[in-house]
């Protein structure tokens, strides 16, 4: 089946006990054995196992053709399991513009534990000569927060493949409808479903789905269980709601994506866009032929330095100043002011999370914003 009616229902089904059309959330944190002493339903206990997060996590695992998934309580929670289940000692490889988040969960919480490098990951010749004995895990995000990178997924797999390596890859930037990892070769997909997923910026949420039912997996869902860093059950209840509307968002996010990209590239104070749906990106290509869209975010840099880059940043009226991104209404950051002062991110960059209101109205409010500078 098409993702569209997978979206709709690969996670819904009608409620046996109550004939509701829609699942009810379970709040039950316990379930009742039966007199042999067994749970002839799977549940236990809700940190092992609960109705709505099983039916979220088999959406998830069919938006990505993964076997399997597994739902955390926030994306770095599923990053961070995915650190958790490597072997100490282990060598992980890692964008340079990996999410700041993750890369100071490696830096700060694994110093010690795990190594990692953070390199151009797109780069052949670097990423070879990163690679080591002990290198278990390339970490990928493409595309890239908030330059807009892409990396050859395939590429990377291949290289991997020559050393058995695993490959994870955040998908957060593109979600499901815009690729798909997994049938790339990666072992593994990251998401945060703060975003796209869930779309309207009032859940916290991550997951991750697995291309094998392996060891590894089963090393995961152990520190998911054990660990503990589950979504509630109303989170996961608003998380299968979200997702039946993702196919018809992520349309809505990638026309004014392209369109607002487009408008900008005509604007005197705009220095550079960076959205691989225009030609002038410089992986536009290998994006077009990696991607079933190019996307919902874009960065711009303007003229004028970060000075004027703050004059459009204060002057828009629909693009409210605020950081994370997917939502339904439109966000516009300047990255290097919450990256801090070792960000290698240009500080004119202003990075857009392209909402689902008008595009006209989105033209319109940056058309005067820029003419302030
Ligand atoms: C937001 C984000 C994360 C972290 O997710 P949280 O839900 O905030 O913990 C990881 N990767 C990318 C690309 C993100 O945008």
């Amino acid at each position: 089946m098409k993702i569209e009616t997978l979206a709709i229902h690969a996670a819904n089904h009608t409620d046996a006990a109550t004939d509701a059309v829609i699942q009810p959330i379970v709040l039950s944190t316990t379930f009742e054995r039966n007199t042999e002493g067994n749970y002839p339903k799977g549940y236990s206990y809700s940190r092992a196992g609960n109705p709505n997060r099983q039916a979220l996590e088999n959406v998830l695992s069919k938006l990505e053709g993964g076997a399997e998934a597994a739902a955390f309580s926030s994306g770095n929670a599923a990053g961070m399991t995915v650190f958790q289940s490597l072997k100490p000692g282990t060598h992980i490889i890692g964008p340079d513009d990996m999410y700041h988040g993750l890369r100071n969960q490696l830096k700060h919480l694994f110093a010690g534990i795990l190594e990692f490098d953070f390199i151009d990951v797109n780069n052949e010749e670097v990423l070879r000569s990163y690679i080591k004995p002990n290198t278990g895990l390339i970490w990928l995000e493409t595309p890239s927060n908030p330059s807009l990178k892409i990396t050859d997924i395939k590429n990377v797999v291949a290289i991997a493949a020559e050393h058995g390596i695993k490959v994870v890859c955040d998908n957060t930037f593109a979600s499901p409808l815009g690729q798909q990892p997994l049938a790339l070769g990666a072992h593994m997909v990251m998401h945060s479903t703060t975003k796209y997923l869930g779309g309207h910026s009032d859940l916290t949420g991550g997951a991750l789905i697995t291309a094998n039912k392996d060891e590894w997996w089963e090393k995961i869902i152990q520190i998911q269980q054990m660990g503990g860093a589950i979504p509630a059950p109303a989170d996961c209840y608003w998380l299968v709601r979200s997702i039946k509307t993702l196919p018809y968002r992520m349309r809505g996010h990638v026309e004014n994506a392209q369109k607002l990209a487009e408008f900008l590239e005509q604007q005197p104070h705009v220095e550079r866009v960076l959205y691989p749906g225009v030609p002038s990106h410089p992986q536009h290509e290998l994006a077009k032929t990696q991607m079933l869209n190019f996307g919902g975010m874009l960065s711009f840099m303007v003229k004028g330095g970060a000075e004027a880059a703050e004059k459009v940043l204060n002057a828009t009226q629909l693009f409210t100043s605020a950081t994370s991104l997917g939502g339904v209404e439109s966000l516009i950051e300047r990255r290097a002011a919450i990256e801090g002062p070792d960000t290698k991110t240009p500080q004119n960059l202003l990075r857009v999370s392209v909402g689902l209101e008008h595009i006209d109205d989105l033209i319109a409010d940056m058309q005067q914003a820029l003419e302030r500078i």
